[in-house]
């Protein structure tokens, strides 16, 4: 590669925060964005809402205790920092991840029964490809589900992605940009080494002669789930009825994962699909509207404001407990802890 042709390659990833709205398939590319404040306006015209009905139209879509908030200022700054990590560092990362554990698998099922590929399929037709499209995607979220809910449960790694939960107001333009950069590694790696596995096998039994249905460069069922998606992180209920939020995950299923309510602590894993919570027993479908406050409990949001924090914080946070856990053993064993201690905390840490 030349100099002036990596010199370019550089500025568009300098570039790449202005770029992400116009970016198919990313969290603000604007026709998500259009279909989700689209869909919001149908639903105060209705009065389908059952938010704050005495606002006008434009002080229902862009609240000023929203937009004006100190954590919606934090999650503009985290958009750039998050934007940089992911063009610069996170996606070359993954890619070396994404290839070779695709191979490995396939190459490893090759070696144990000694077929190339089991069933190949020489000249697929649309129903192959329409099945390889709803493979990826169930793959893709499973994959995701996997790495956000051992960030959830492994007690090191979720100091980290409270990151993502300190936020105290939801906006779909920065909410899915907000997140430590260690647990952004952690979730994506666990999610492209689940997805690679996946398409390994894939390729295993019918071969790599099919490809996706795409629509506007997404795959076609991802396309028409995030026209709704996006709202996972806003202020606009958007619920399913019951029994579709057992299959699908709704809005107001996501914005309950980032309720600081403890009956809500620990639900809806899940981004586009609610099975997979289902199936473990996470699910939190809501009967009717909730009203949900948002954030860490006990203040603990405050910690993270600022992209300076919202890195460092979480290694302060491990540090401090490594700390109490090895002053409680040297004063002469963990079962001595104090009850009351930390009985706000979500997990037992250490
Ligand atoms: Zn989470
Ligand atoms: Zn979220």
């Amino acid at each position: 590669m030349g100099l002036e042709q990596t010199m370019t390659e550089i500025l568009m990833r300098i570039l790449s925060p202005f770029k992400e709205p116009f970016t198919q398939g990313s969290n603000v590319y604007w026709l998500y964005l259009f279909s989700g404040f689209g869909l919001a306006t149908l639903l105060y015209r209705f009065k389908l809402t059952n938010q704050d009905n005495h606002k006008n139209l434009l002080e229902y879509l862009f609240p000023k205790e929203i937009y004006l908030h100190s954590s919606f200022i934090t999650q503009c700054k985290q958009y750039f920092a998050t934007c940089w990590y992911t063009v610069f560092i996170l996606i070359p990362l993954i890619g070396v991840v994404q290839k070779n554990a695709q191979d490995i698998t396939s190459q490893a099922l090759t070696q144990i029964t000694g077929i190339t590929t089991v069933f190949e399929i020489k000249n697929p037709q649309l129903v192959h490809y329409l099945a390889l499209t709803i493979f990826t995607v169930l793959i893709a979220d499973f994959g995701f589900f996997v790495g956000h809910y051992i960030a959830h449960k492994i007690p090191f790694l979720w100091e980290f992605h409270k990151a993502h939960h300190s936020a105290e107001v939801l906006t779909p333009f920065t909410t899915s940009y907000l997140y430590n950069p260690f647990d952004l590694f952690v979730i994506q790696i666990i999610n492209f080494t689940v997805i690679s596995i996946g398409s390994g096998i894939w390729i295993y039994i019918f071969g790599n002669q099919m490809q996706e249905l795409l629509i506007f460069g997404d795959n076609i069922i991802i396309f028409i789930l995030f026209l709704v998606n996006n709202l996972q992180h806003s202020h606009f209920w958007v619920a399913y009825p019951y029994w579709i939020g057992h299959i699908l995950c709704s809005p107001a299923q996501h914005q309950i994962h980032h309720s600081v309510d403890p009956k809500h602590w620990d639900k809806n894993f899940g981004s586009l699909f609610s099975l997979w919570d289902w199936m473990i027993g996470s699910l939190y479908v809501p009967r009717g509207y909730e009203k949900l406050d948002f954030g860490l409990p006990d203040g603990e949001s405050k910690l993270f404001n600022g992209v300076t924090n919202i890195f460092l914080q979480p290694f302060r946070a491990v540090w401090q407990r490594s700390r109490q856990t090895s002053d409680r053993s040297e004063l002469g064993g963990e079962s001595h802890s104090d009850p009351e201690e930390g009985s706000t905390e979500r997990q037992a840490i250490f």
